[in-house]
């Protein structure tokens, strides 16, 4: 029924009426006895008066014998001055003047004095009673030679309540009054003691652990006083907001004013630290959680992380967390194939901060995308070893069991057997060092050992080894080779490794009838072999991947060439590490060119 704020009021405001109509009434009821009082005192001591002259004439007119003018005396004194009832009487009970005879039988009044009254007689009382309502007096009058005599006055004294009733009419009008008065300054200042009572009432509230303004504030219409504590409110939550800001500030560090070594060893690692409150507000944030959050470090104090996280995982665990429903350390990994994080992986991992204080927790965001790569390129690479390893040793382990069963009586059988387990035995073997060599050399255990290398001898060695092996495969090999070549600084073995993958890729991928050519350019600066086919070729697409561990081609003419796919990638890896490379040019049935440089051959030489 009443409005916020008005219950105070109208209890300040009852209570107060109260107070000043007991004040008013209790006034009223004094103010009249004492009048009332002060009346009766004041008529009893008229009436005392008047009948002390009354007994002075009466006494003087008896003892002058004259009892007629007496009884006139005591009738008007009477009636004059409301005695009541006023008598003269003897001792022996005549009655010599009295205000009413009625009252008292006709044998009983005295028309002339006796002599003298009997002794033995009692003398009259001088007495005088006073009761709420009567003054009674006795007065004894002397009348000299008879005795005495008395005079009797019983007077009303009551003072009528007519008399006060001005008295009774000024406070009542005063007590109206005021009422009115108050009721006039109360609805004059009921609007700005509804904005007070409210105010007591808010704070009433913050007494018992409010803290939300928008709970406190109170309706402007209230006036000038609500709209000051409603300013009030605002500039408090103006001043808590700064004070947090500038906590949150504070403990980040203001690069302005410097910030600690612990800050700027936070900034300096490459996981992004969250500092988060139970609502999710960051309280802390490293240069990396920046980035990783693609926010501002001033815009993260302060704010709901979770606007600034775009992945459903991540916002779905900081959801969680922020409900209540997980509190114990998690970790969980997010795809960053959006827009907002790029391309990757981002692990992220949640964790209370202390052990009894379960709301605030630390968030660590990762980039594991290199760690991902590493791990699927070793998987791959153990499922490609394993299944290139498989394939000699099955041969070996068929023709092994042929020989065993069979080639007792058949030498022409066995022959053919032990070359077949001969080769697989060789192919794995240089499997299996491919796969060492490129194992090393991705570890970074692998180095080069450079020596004085004779050219002129490697080529010779390679012509011989490969003149035969084309003859074979009725393909035309060609050296062309200056008439003079240099003696460089390298790793013989790894030069020879690399130009022997790329002269065999020529032969192995080149059908019959077609022709191979090395040729070899002692440059001033550098050693360059370019070594050219007219083979099957290699697509674009191809191309691409050539040097990858274990890529083949998708031509399907080489699905019965026998190769691990790890060559070319090994030879071009030792040919960086002398600090040159290996390039391809090729055109799918047109053939390809592998050239291969090493810097600072002719220097060298
Ligand atoms: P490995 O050499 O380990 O026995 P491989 O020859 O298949 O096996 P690489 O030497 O690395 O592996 O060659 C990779 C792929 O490149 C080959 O599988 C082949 O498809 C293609 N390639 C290489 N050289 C040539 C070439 N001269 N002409 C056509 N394709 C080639
Ligand atoms: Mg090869």
């Amino acid at each position: 029924m009443l409005l916020r704020g008005e219950s105070t009021v109208a209890s300040i405001g009852i209570a107060l009426a109260v107070i000043l109509l007991c004040a008013v009434g209790a006034s009223a009821w004094w103010a009249i006895r004492t009048l009332r009082e002060d009346a009766q005192h004041a008529e009893a001591d008229r009436i005392r008066a008047v009948v002390a002259m009354l007994a002075d004439s009466a006494e003087s007119m008896m003892n002058a014998g004259e009892l007629s003018a007496v009884r006139r005396l005591v009738a008007d004194a009477a009636r004059e001055h409301g005695l009541g009832q006023c008598t003269i009487m003897l001792p022996d009970g005549g009655v010599v003047a009295a205000s009413d005879f009625s009252k008292h039988p006709a044998g009983k009044l005295v028309m002339s004095l006796p002599d003298r009254w009997s002794a033995g007689l009692n003398p009259p009382a001088d007495q005088t009673a006073v009761t709420q309502t009567t003054l009674t007096i006795d007065r004894p009058l002397t009348i000299n030679g008879h005795g005495l005599a008395a005079l009797h006055v019983q007077a009303p004294i009551e003072v009528s309540v007519s008399r006060f009733w001005g008295a009774q009419a000024g406070l009542g009008v005063i007590g109206a009054g005021s009422m009115l008065a108050l009721l006039l300054v109360y609805r004059h200042s009921r609007a700005r003691l509804r904005a007070v009572g409210a105010i007591r009432e808010a704070l009433l509230a913050i007494g018992a652990g409010e803290g939300a303004s928008s709970a406190l504030a109170i309706s402007a219409d209230l006036g000038a006083e609500a709209s000051a504590w409603n300013q009030i409110l605002d500039q408090s939550d103006k001043l808590r907001h700064d004070k947090v800001a500038e906590r949150a500030r504070e403990s980040l560090g203001d690069r302005r004013r410097g910030k600690s070594d612990l800050d700027e060893a936070c900034d300096v690692m490459t996981q992004g630290i969250v500092l988060v409150d139970e609502k999710m507000r960051c309280k802390y944030a490293n240069g990396a959680a920046a980035v990783f959050l693609h926010a501002d470090r001033d815009q993260l104090h302060g704010a709901d992380v979770r606007q600034f996280v775009k992945t459903e995982n991540v916002k779905t665990l900081l959801d969680d967390w922020a409900s209540g429903r997980v509190r114990q350390r998690t970790t969980i990994e997010a795809e960053r194939g959006d827009a907002h994080f790029g391309e990757g992986v981002l692990r992220v991992s949640i964790r209370p901060v202390r052990r009894e204080d379960t709301g605030s927790a630390m968030l660590v965001l990762e980039d594991i995308t290199q760690q991902r790569v590493a791990e699927e390129a070793r998987h791959a690479f153990v499922a490609h070893a394993t299944h290139e390893l498989r394939t000699p040793l099955t041969n070996i382990r068929l023709y092994v069991e042929t020989a065993l069963d069979d080639g007792e009586n058949d030498a022409v059988l066995r022959a053919k057997c032990l070359n077949v387990i001969n080769s697989e035995s060789r192919r794995l073997e240089r499997i299996v060092n491919d796969l060492l060599s490129t194992a090393e050399i991705e570890s970074g255990s692998f180095s080069i050992q450079r020596d004085d290398v004779h050219l002129d001898a490697l080529f010779a060695e390679l012509q011989a080894d490969y003149e035969a092996q084309a003859a074979e495969k009725h393909l035309e090999v060609t050296f062309n080779l200056p008439p003079k070549l240099p003696v460089i600084q390298a790793d013989r073995d790894m030069i020879t490794l690399a130009l022997h993958n790329l002269i065999s890729n020529a032969l192995k991928y080149t059908p019959e009838g077609g022709k191979v050519q090395i040729n070899v350019d002692p440059g001033e600066h550098s050693l360059t072999v370019d070594v050219i086919d007219t083979g099957i070729g290699i697509s674009d697409q191809d191309q691409e991947r050539l040097f990858e561990k274990f890529y083949r081609a998708q031509d399907k003419r080489i699905t019965d060439i026998t190769g691990s796919g790890l060559g070319l990638a090994l030879a071009r890896e030792v040919v960086r590490l002398h600090g040159g490379d290996i390039t391809v040019q090729s055109a799918i049935d047109h053939g390809s060119t592998f050239s291969m440089t090493i810097p600072g051959a002719a220097d060298a030489a």
